[in-house]
């Protein structure tokens, strides 16, 4: 519900006579204020750790602490710095793939290896998130290959797999894996058995800096960015995200690509590639 926006000039092109031009600049405004918020966005997601760590720099240089009270204010600072090193991260990927041309389809990803990888870091975050009480188990789908950027879909999966890392319980379960469609498109899925999400979050999901619970997702490292990312990706390989989740029950993320990206591997391909 954004009401219409429309610009009226007046144009003197003879003596009484005047001409009305009209255009419409809903669009131009709109893309205006959503430009505006991002900006008022980044702005204090980057202030609120730097004002935190220029408190800790006074201490610091104000107070004479001994050397264990010194280390916990750089733990502190470094807890920060981190936090600006993720969001600057996130940003700046963001940023180049909003500004690049689409990722070459010749280039052939293998799903398992991917997976793995990508199941891998998860479980290391959930080591430190968790100390090893959740499990993350891959379910494997057929042996295939899909055409696009490692590096992109590596990306995205990571942020999905976190994301269920880091928002479900310690004694969660989370899965994740892929399947071959009846209609030869690929989904990769990540289910988590955590919070869930309320129905009208899910449409807004994917929007830079929208966050259902705003310091579950400070605590645990979030940007903010991350299913916007995931978004992007998708759309540039011709796919797209499908959320679904039930409160109380859990969430299922899946990236679907759609058939012209994904090839089954023949047999002995699999050691070639690795
Ligand atoms: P963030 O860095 O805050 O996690 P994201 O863009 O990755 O940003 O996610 C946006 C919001 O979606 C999160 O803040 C969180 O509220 C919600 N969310 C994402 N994944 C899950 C999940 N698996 N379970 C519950 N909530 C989730």
């Amino acid at each position: 519900g954004h009401p219409q926006r429309i610009a009226l000039q007046i144009f003197p092109y003879a003596k009484g006579r005047r001409l009305l031009l009209t255009r419409d600049v809903t669009a131009i405004e709109l893309a205006e204020a959503m430009r505006r918020d991002f900006v008022a966005n980044v702005s204090h997601e980057i202030r609120s750790p730097l004002t935190v760590i220029n408190g800790f720099i006074e201490t610091l240089q104000t107070l004479d602490l001994d050397e264990s009270q010194r280390r916990h204010f750089l733990d502190l600072m470094a807890q920060q710095a981190r936090r600006m090193q993720a969001l600057v991260d996130d940003l700046l990927t963001l940023s180049r793939l909003e500004g690049s041309p689409a990722p070459d389809a010749s280039h052939w990803v293998d799903v398992a290896a991917l997976v793995d990888e990508v199941a891998a870091q998860a479980r290391a975050l959930a080591e430190v998130l968790h100390q090893g009480r959740q499990s993350l188990e891959v379910r494997a789908g057929p042996a295939l290959m899909v055409a696009g950027s490692q590096a992109e879909l590596a990306s995205a999966l990571s942020n999905l797999a976190n994301n269920a890392v880091r928002y479900t319980p310690a004694d969660g379960h989370i899965e994740m894996g892929w399947l071959w469609l009846p209609d030869e498109s690929v989904e990769f899925f990540v289910h988590d058995d955590g919070p869930g999400i309320e129905p009208e979050h899910l449409p807004r999901l994917t929007e830079r800096f929208y966050r259902v619970d705003r310091s579950r997702s400070r605590e645990t490292g979030g940007t903010g960015l991350g299913l916007a990312i995931v978004k992007h990706v998708a759309q540039r390989h011709g796919g797209q995200l499908l959320i679904d989740s039930v409160v109380g029950h859990g969430s299922t993320f899946r990236l679907r690509l759609p058939p012209a990206r994904v090839t089954p591997m023949e047999s002995g391909e699999a050691g070639r590639l690795a």
